[in-house]
């Protein structure tokens, strides 16, 4: 299977071929998980001088348009990747904020009508935290 191109699922969403917006894509398509501000430096990498706040208002028309999924997790910057489309969860290191992909939709977490509170409930997400191989050797005893 062919991937679409980053211009094809612009169009695809609907949304205007600009500069900004293919470069942001790209950019997030090649570094999942990424930051705001490695994502700006990228951008202006490749299509020169973008405004931070620019780079912002791109990202909020990707999520919008199911392009792009953004990544909350508590004292750490927002941080994005394109939009697999696969509900995967993440595995992030507690030391080095590392950050991976996990699985795919879970199935077993659901609320009972029960326990909703009344909410028309869209969506959840489960984060593992840990720590990554790299930080359990470095803190490993000597010897
Ligand atoms: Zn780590
Ligand atoms: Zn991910």
């Amino acid at each position: 299977m062919i991937e679409p191109g980053v211009e094809e699922l612009l169009r695809g969403a609907g949304l205007r071929i600009t500069g900004p917006r293919v470069a942001v894509l790209s950019v997030i398509r090649q570094h999942p998980h990424i930051d705001v501000g490695t994502i700006v430096d990228l951008v202006r990498e490749r299509a020169g001088a973008v405004s931070t706040q620019a780079v912002y208002d791109v990202l909020k028309v990707l999520v919008a348009a199911d392009l792009a999924r953004r990544i909350d997790l508590p004292n750490s910057p927002a941080r994005y990747e394109a939009q697999a489309g696969d509900e995967h969860q993440h595995v992030v290191c507690r030391t080095c904020g590392r950050i991976s992909d996990v699985g795919g939709p879970q199935p077993a977490v659901r609320l009972e009508p029960s326990q909703d509170h009344g909410f028309a409930i869209d969506g959840v997400e489960v984060t593992y935290w840990g720590r990554c191989p790299q930080c359990q050797a470095a803190s490993a005893p000597a010897g």
